[in-house]
């Protein structure tokens, strides 16, 4: 057994193969499956997973490894079996599977030391090695690696008595707080800012804080005192008025804050008719999948718990997936408030090391709870007894890039193996999974009634032309205007949200009609209000704001549409008494922005919480007794099939928003299509109309749950190569899949151009087709030249919930 198979790092169709590879006498033994390795490949040395022993090879002349990159292996056999099935049903790479499946920090270079442990003494070690920890207790694993000693490392691991640590290589990672300090004397400054011109005013700003307080401060804390931003900071560093130094920290991962401990509740009767088969298939080791449709706050997360629980004290694991944007503290605080140590967090709000270093919690078995996004799906547990997925039907469960998968298929894949149930929890279950439900392939579990027996809350529409005739011009209708102000009175909270998506702030000439697009992509440009300037979301092309049209010359060219920044001014005239935080993109890039102002919010410290679909789920404010929503239809334009259920969904998920406590709460929904009957469902929180009516409406046009849905995105600089691709593709599919598939296409797609490429796409509607992924295998080869060419690109999506 001296020879490895390995699957190198070069994400090619030509090298999507095992590559075979000599195992050096001294790691005999020691190499496993799902290591890492380095590799000659050709001219280079390349990174690869070992994903076979053997001891026969059909070729000849075998090369050896080089070096190994891993102690134990970081794909357990499950996971390996997990990314060859993703390559089946995603079309992806091979590598790329595996990589998906690893934090992002294992693709940067990390140095290693091997650790005589604390209660260990260098006798306990294997005799060949104790010379090397005779005089210290680190040792590098750069300078042991190429002895033949590291199968007693790994035994001395693997009893306790050695123990890995890691150490980023690249200083640069290192986490460092910037700080800065006088260069002058405040008198000095004093006369420096008095030359200062009057433009420079976020300069001034900056100097007569440093003046006033002339010590070391953070960066980060001082642009959290005064509004000038971190450029007039670095030019007055540069004119060496300022002095900056870093300050190196560490991470620490076991920094857990304390968190209020909670216990079991007992469970009502609704709760423990919804348990009870879940802990069966816990139990007997049985595969089910569970689709739990209860309203919000009906007490989802409590069965979670409790089921987690009795998983947890049989010695096995879970996992909890949660949509990113709801991955909350509030959240993550009532896992670890009843979990405590055992839980590890993956979220993209952590830095790299950080999530590397929950990860390794993971793999080292320190943990037994993982509540993460979509990607902790693949957290290396080897004994799961519980998958959860909360809010099932967000959209961001699926990877839009490769693999392109989706983290329910991944987690029913899992749970076959480790024979655990599955539980999608949602208030709006996506019709999908209601169908399975209803035809008894999940197992409906439901909950009705909501904890605090209230009564969901009241919704009110209000059809925005009715206002606009009786000369309301302004974004809020009478109503609207009129809650704020009562809920601004008795002291009570308000959220507003403004569905964005689909909605930018465009720029028209209102002369002509002239909507600025950009050059390179067939749509319109975004107007930055902070920069005044024009932005394509696509490409990233950027212009200013022109003065007059392009077209006819008016200077009647504005922007249109409404932003968040837009209503926060409007605000501010209207209520300026009130007190507004406004949660979108722009205020929440910055780490950590999210959480400050959401603590801002549920302090009691603004009356107005103003947003984007980021402010849509999750939360949960006592005092929240106004939702409003100023534009509800939206959404309900785009070229998607999805738009009603996306709609729904999303006017449900606010309303859900209001009067979760003791205070009752209230909902006005702005619209221009009141009679859709998304929104009007919605309004009544009728889930279960809504499932019928769509299904209806998904019936009689061939869509999912109806039929599988696969989508080929072809697209190239030159229009005619795409078109002329797209068509021999579209017939090729016409010509082998059976008569009762549906080929739609080929046709310019929803967005027909991005960064001068030109788009274009076939959809395949099929109930059931075993041999489409092959065909499209073929396609894929077939075009293998020009794709490595990098002049064609082709995007096969499976199941596709992006259709632009
Ligand atoms: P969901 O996840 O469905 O939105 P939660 O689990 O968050 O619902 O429950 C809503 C509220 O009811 C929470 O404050 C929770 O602590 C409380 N709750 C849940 N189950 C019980 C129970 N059995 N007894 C008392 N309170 C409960
Ligand atoms: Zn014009
Ligand atoms: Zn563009």
């Amino acid at each position: 057994m001296n020879i490895a198979s390995v699957i190198v790092d070069v994400p090619a169709k030509q090298t999507d193969r095992a590559f075979d590879y000599l195992i050096p006498e001294k790691w005999l033994g020691v190499v496993q499956p799902g290591m890492r390795v380095v590799v000659p490949f050709g001219p280079r040395k390349v990174q690869g997973f070992v994903i076979a022993i053997k001891s026969e090879s059909e070729f000849a002349k075998l090369k050896q490894i080089l070096s190994i990159l891993d102690i134990s292996p970081v794909l357990n056999k499950e996971l390996l079996d997990i990314g060859f099935w993703l390559t089946e049903t995603t079309l992806c790479y091979a590598i790329s599977a595996f990589q998906a499946m690893l934090p992002t920090a294992m693709k940067v270079k990390y140095e290693k030391d091997i650790i005589l442990s604390d209660d260990h003494s260098v006798t306990d070690l294997h005799g060949e090695l104790q010379s090397w920890f005779k005089d210290t207790r680190i040792v590098s694993w750069g300078d042991i690696e190429k002895s033949d000693l590291v199968k007693h490392i790994q035994k001395g691991i693997h009893n306790g008595i050695l123990e890995v640590v890691y150490r980023v290589k690249d200083r640069a990672r290192k986490k460092v707080i910037r700080q800065i300090e006088p260069a002058l004397s405040p008198v000095d400054m004093q006369v420096f800012l008095e030359k200062l011109t009057i433009q420079a005013n976020k300069q001034k700003e900056v100097l007569n804080y440093m003046i006033e307080n002339p010590q070391k401060v953070a960066v980060k804390q001082l642009l959290e005192n005064i509004s000038a931003n971190d450029s007039s900071i670095k030019s007055l560093v540069d004119k060496g008025v300022l002095k900056e130094t870093k300050l190196e920290v560490y991470r620490d991962p076991f920094e857990d804050k304390t968190f209020k401990q909670t216990s079991a509740l007992k469970l009502t009767e609704e709760q423990t008719a919804a348990i009870t088969p879940i802990l069966k298939s816990v139990n007997a080791l049985h595969h089910d999948v569970f689709l739990m449709y209860g309203v919000t706050g009906s007490g989802k997360t409590e069965v979670y718990m409790q089921a987690i629980d009795s998983v947890l004290k049989q010695g096995r694991e879970g996992i909890v997936l949660v949509p990113e944007i709801s991955l909350t503290p509030q959240m993550v605080n009532r896992f670890k408030g009843r979990f405590g140590s055992q839980v590890a967090v993956l979220h993209s709000g952590l830095s790299t090391g950080e999530k590397y270093d929950e990860w390794r919690k993971i793999h080292r078995k320190e943990v037994r709870l993982v509540v993460g996004a979509r990607s902790a799906i693949f957290a290396p547990f080897e004994n799961l007894g519980i998958i959860i997925i909360d809010e099932e039907h967000e959209t961001s469960y699926k990877q839009e890039d490769n693999p392109r998968y989706h983290a329910r298929d991944v987690a029913i894949q899992r749970g076959k193996f480790h024979k655990c149930p599955i539980v999608l929890g949602s208030a709006t279950p996506t019709l999908e999974s209601f169908a399975r439900a209803s035809k008894k392939v999940y197992k409906l579990l439901t909950l009705k009634k909501r904890m605090n027996d209230r009564d969901l809350p009241k919704v009110e529409v209000i059809d925005m032309r009715e206002e606009l005739r009786n000369g309301n011009r302004s974004m809020f209708s009478a109503l609207l205007f009129e809650k704020i102000q009562e809920k601004l009175d008795k002291r009570e909270q308000s959220v507003l949200f403004l569905n964005k998506r689909g909605y930018s702030s465009f720029v028209m000439c209102r002369d002509c009609g002239y909507v600025m697009n950009c050059p390179h992509c067939d749509i319109s440009l975004t107007y930055h209000r902070s920069n005044q300037r024009l932005k394509c979301h696509y490409c990233g092309y950027e212009e200013h704001l022109p003065s007059v049209c392009p077209e006819c010359n008016s200077d009647y060219i504005r922007f249109f549409g409404t932003g968040t920044q837009k209503v926060e001014e409007e605000l501010a005239k209207i209520f300026p008494e009130a007190r507004v935080i406004r949660m979108d993109v722009d205020t929440t890039s910055r780490k950590g922005a999210h959480e400050k102002l959401l603590t801002e919010f549920g302090e009691g410290r603004a009356d107005i919480l103003l947003g984007t679909q980021m402010i849509a789920k999750g939360l949960d404010f006592p005092n929240v007794t106004l939702v409003g929503v100023l534009t509800a239809d939206t959404m309900l334009h785009l070229p998607d099939f999805r738009a009603s259920e996306k709609t729904f969904q999303l006017l449900t998920q606010v309303s859900g928003r209001a009067g979760r406590h003791e205070l009752p709460g209230e909902v006005v929904i702005q619209t221009y299509t009141p009679e859709h009957y998304s929104v009007t469902l919605a309004s009544k929180h009728d889930f279960d109309h809504f499932y019928l009516d769509e299904m209806r409406v998904r019936k009689a046009h061939a869509y999912p749950p109806f039929y599988f849905l696969t989508l080929v995105t072809v697209s190239h600089p030159e229009l005619t190569k795409v078109v002329a691709i797209t068509e021999k593709i579209t017939a090729h599919l016409r010509n082998q899949l059976s008569a009762s598939a549906i080929i739609l296409g080929p046709v310019a797609s929803p967005i027909p151009r991005i960064n001068d490429r030109y788009r274009y796409q076939c959809m395949v509607k099929y109930k059931l087709e075993p041999n489409l992924t092959s065909i499209l295998k073929k396609i894929v080869e077939r075009y293998q030249q020009d794709i490595s060419k990098n002049q064609l690109t082709l995007s096969i999506d499976l199941n596709p919930y992006m259709l632009m």
